[in-house]
């Protein structure tokens, strides 16, 4: 650390309204081989900060134009996607202002003057400590998409739709709105695999997977894998128009997929069979009947000879049939 200053070194943000003082952390943290910036107040550091996204800030306890603790607190609680720590370097020696400090957010308090030798070590430290916190915050961020996503197709695993399903039901409960589901089951998968390997059948399933993800794009929609050959769409906000054209959007692109299936029975390429379902949850009921209904809706449209959507609208108590069905025959 003891080298020259170099494009991928910490970068230090020193805030002191003294340009002397700030001249004199410069030299001695280039020494050590950091990069410095500069503010001499609260407000230019709060504009540094954020553009920059210092890897350690020191802040002098006064400031000319605010508070060094609400400073402190401020820079603390910019969201930005970096873990950073601020040490504060002070004359105010007294319990107050150091509790005052610590409350604010601060990671550590270093009186003037210092003793250079002991301060490196504490920035040293400090910087390092957030680094291990970004790589462990990295980490889980990777771990928390590995336990949520389907390995095979990268939608959503039925983990996360369980999950999901509930959270959108109770909101929909309380916001009294429609939810639809869409579940879609690929047919007569297992003759596909028995005509062309199971590994085309994998690449069918991705293949599929990226159709539905490029039609179902708003940000509170869902797409999962529910099981082996069965996906799930569940759209919040949403009621039987909607979730109707997005069912039919879907049925649309697997047409155009046009994946050869010598072997079904309905068809000379892959088709699917969907259940749809559209429910306003009444508050404190279950989000399972959405599932039941949606299941019972696909099971319809098996019945009635796949490659077609069954829709299970329970907005209004009843079974709807919808012309869905007229999508079918291709
Ligand atoms: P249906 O029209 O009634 O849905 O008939 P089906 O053959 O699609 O349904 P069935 O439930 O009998 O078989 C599902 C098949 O899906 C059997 C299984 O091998 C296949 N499958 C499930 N998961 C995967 C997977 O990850 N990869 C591949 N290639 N096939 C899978
Ligand atoms: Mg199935
Ligand atoms: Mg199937």
């Amino acid at each position: 650390m003891e080298a020259t200053a170099q494009g991928n070194q910490p970068l230090v943000l020193i805030i002191d309204h003294q340009a002397f003082n700030r001249q004199q952390l410069r030299l001695l943290l280039e020494q050590s081989g950091y990069q410095v910036a500069e503010a001499k107040d609260g407000t230019e550091a709060i504009n540094v900060f954020q553009q920059l996204h210092p890897d350690l800030v020191l802040l002098d306890a006064i400031l000319p134009d605010m508070d060094e603790f609400e400073c402190c607190a401020k820079l603390l609680s910019i969201k930005i996607n970096k873990y950073i720590k601020v040490l504060m370097i002070t004359v105010i020696e007294d319990t107050e202002s150091v509790e005052d400090a610590f409350r604010a957010g601060a990671a550590d308090y270093v009186i003037k003057p210092f003793y250079w030798p002991v301060l490196r070590q504490r920035i040293k430290r400090l910087i390092e400590e957030s680094q291990l916190h970004q790589k462990l915050v990295t980490a889980n961020q990777e771990l928390q998409r590995l336990v949520t996503i389907d390995f095979l197709t990268q939608v959503a695993n039925r983990r996360w739709f369980e999950e999901y399903i509930e959270q959108e039901w109770r909101r929909m409960a309380r916001l009294q709105q429609p939810l639809s589901l869409i579940l879609l089951d690929v047919d007569f998968f297992k003759s596909y695999n028995d005509t062309y390997g199971h590994q085309l059948g994998d690449s069918v399933l991705i293949e599929i997977a990226k159709a539905i993800r490029y039609i179902v794009q708003r940000p509170g929609d869902l797409v999962a894998r529910y099981g082996g050959e069965e996906f799930a769409v569940i759209l919040p906000n949403t009621d039987v128009l909607g979730s109707t054209e997005v069912g039919q959007r879907i049925y649309s692109a697997i047409q155009r997929l046009a994946i050869p299936h010598q072997n079904s029975l309905v068809s000379s390429h892959i088709t699917l069979s969907a259940g749809l379902a559209t429910v306003i949850p009444k508050p404190g009921s279950n989000f399972e009947e959405i599932i039941a209904a949606a299941d019972k809706a696909l099971y319809q449209a098996k019945s009635a000879g796949r490659d077609c959507f069954e829709h299970n609208n329970l907005l209004f108590d009843m079974h709807c049939k919808s012309n869905m069905r007229v999508l079918g025959k291709s």
